[in-house]
């Protein structure tokens, strides 16, 4: 096995779409076997999931746990009415308990808003109103060794961060060691220019990666320029997490697929998918990303 210095993780949705504990058994199964280090848990299912149980099978597998999440209608942080921030803080509050109780360290996604299409630009105030929650959250998270993450989300799924100059700018005003910016190529493909300028603009601050084709299928199915965004990726140096990330009809979470809008059936068996990724990564990584980081 050549030396890689991420860790290569896959999105639970490739699995299963829900954290029974059948489900999260297949789900560590699988990722062990398809040759992943990192599973990342979707939290919108939660009340399923056993945290002790799911972190001592992960341990036994040797897999990191990660988690990620957006935040609901009625329980967002970038509202304007207190009752719906106060919702979203509680939210954001559980689910760092999640992750710490996991054993996990990174927190990401749209921790500033709901998931979906907004109907108006971001206010001021919707805007101070992340910045004040995010800041207290990550003190707490902070506490219990958490990261969080901002996911740069599309303008279909958020209005909150778009680009990765919008959450460098967020990140700025939150002021926090422990907020890192994550960026995922198949919202890059909407809202960037190309796919190296946003890296080298983050540069250290990216803490999370997700990797995705512009359909959310198969990697390299699509016409996605994979070879520029993992030359930047080494050309900054970045040893974090690369996740794959990919959804079909096929595995379905009742809120999150439609949150995602995942309409149709892209792949039928995600341990084919997964093994194709995890080879399409190592690619990636060991040919041009890798001799620009030499
Ligand atoms: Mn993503």
């Amino acid at each position: 096995m050549t030396d890689i210095p991420n860790v290569l993780g896959v999105h639970a949705l490739v699995w299963v779409g829900d954290t029974s504990a059948a489900s999260i058994a297949t789900a560590i199964d699988q990722t062990t076997k398809a040759g992943y280090g990192l599973l990342e848990l979707s939290l919108h299912d939660v009340d399923n999931l056993d945290v002790a149980g799911t972190r001592a099978l992960a341990e036994q597998h040797g897999i990191r746990l990660a988690a990620s999440r957006g935040l609901a209608k009625d329980a967002d942080v970038s509202s304007e009415d207190p009752a719906v921030v106060a919702r979203g803080e509680q939210l954001v509050k559980e689910s760092i308990d999640v992750v710490a109780g996991l054993g996990g360290k990174v927190l990401t996604g749209a921790l500033y808003s709901a998931f979906g299409k907004a109907h108006q630009p971001l206010s001021a105030k919707g805007r101070a109103n992340v910045v004040a929650v995010l800041t207290r959250m990550a003190a707490y998270a902070a506490q219990r060794d958490v990261t969080l993450g901002l996911e740069v989300c599309n303008r279909y799924e958020t209005n909150v961060v778009n680009t990765a100059r919008d959450a460098l700018a967020l990140a700025d005003d939150i002021g926090s060691d422990n907020v890192m910016i994550h960026l995922d190529s198949y919202h890059m493909n909407i809202e960037e220019k190309d796919f190296a300028t946003p890296v080298h603009e983050l540069g250290e601050r990216l803490g999370y990666v997700h990797i995705g084709e512009n359909d959310r299928g198969y990697l390299g199915s699509g016409h996605l320029d994979f070879p520029r965004f993992f030359d930047a990726l080494g050309q900054i140096g970045y040893t974090g997490p690369i996740t794959f990330e990919s959804f079909s009809s096929a595995v379905v979470s009742r809120t999150l697929s439609n949150d995602l809008a995942i309409w149709r059936n892209l792949w039928d068996d995600g341990f084919d998918l997964a093994v194709h990724a995890r080879r399409y990564l190592t690619e990636q990584l060991t040919g041009a990303g890798a001799a620009a980081r030499a």
